[in-house]
């Protein structure tokens, strides 16, 4: 375990992979305790509320914002509200645990507001092109979704120098690592 509990916010374009990076650092990094998000959003098959998000209605998540429970929060998308809960990640960090933030940018500005020692992170990828194609591939959104998505890209990729460090999203296990390097942990060995 790392000697200090770190808080990490990785963020960058859709489709980049921040989700599978994230989640292979907490299958693989118990001393890392990945953030779950509120959100309005609807589960997707095969999501399961409290681990992947905390499925919430609109007025429960106007609630949480209300109360100040929120340590940020955003509409991505242009459609659904999504807010990491402070309370969880005080705890975790309370438990010495190094956390991960994965959030999109109006979020990760928003932290660096508060939290300007956090490590700030870009997760980019290896060029555009990959990037549509891993979008298109995947097959989550609608062809107007993935519109509003490559509208977004745009200005988030643009956004890359307000970030301490960027990794590029070649290959999930190389990528996990070297985040988890600059999370000040050791990377295990291959
Ligand atoms: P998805 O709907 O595909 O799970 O996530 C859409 C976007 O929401 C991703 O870019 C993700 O980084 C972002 N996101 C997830 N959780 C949070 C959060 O707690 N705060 C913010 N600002 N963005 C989030």
């Amino acid at each position: 375990m790392s000697d200090k509990p770190t808080l990490t916010v990785l963020a960058g374009p859709t489709a980049v992979g921040k989700g599978t990076v994230s989640t292979y650092i907490r299958d693989h990094y118990p001393q890392v305790w990945l953030s779950v998000s509120a959100t309005t959003r609807p589960p997707r098959p095969g999501e399961i509320n409290g681990v992947h998000y905390y499925f919430v209605s609109a007025s429960d998540f106007d609630d949480l914002v209300a109360k100040g429970s929120m340590l940020e929060w955003a509409v991505v998308h242009g459609r659904n509200r999504y807010g990491t809960i402070r309370e969880t990640v005080e705890r975790a960090m309370a438990e010495g645990k190094s956390v991960l933030l994965e959030i999109d940018l109006q979020g990760a500005r928003q932290v660096k507001q508060t939290m300007p020692d956090a490590n700030f992170v870009f997760l980019a990828p290896p060029s555009w092109e990959e990037m549509v194609r891993r979008l298109v591939g995947r097959g989550t959104e609608t062809p107007e979704e993935q519109q509003q998505r490559l509208e977004t890209a745009k200005l988030e990729l643009a956004a890359e120098s307000e970030f301490d460090h960027t990794v590029i999203n070649d290959d999930v296990q190389r990528a996990a690592e070297e985040l988890v390097s600059l999370m000040g942990l050791v990377p295990n060995p291959r």
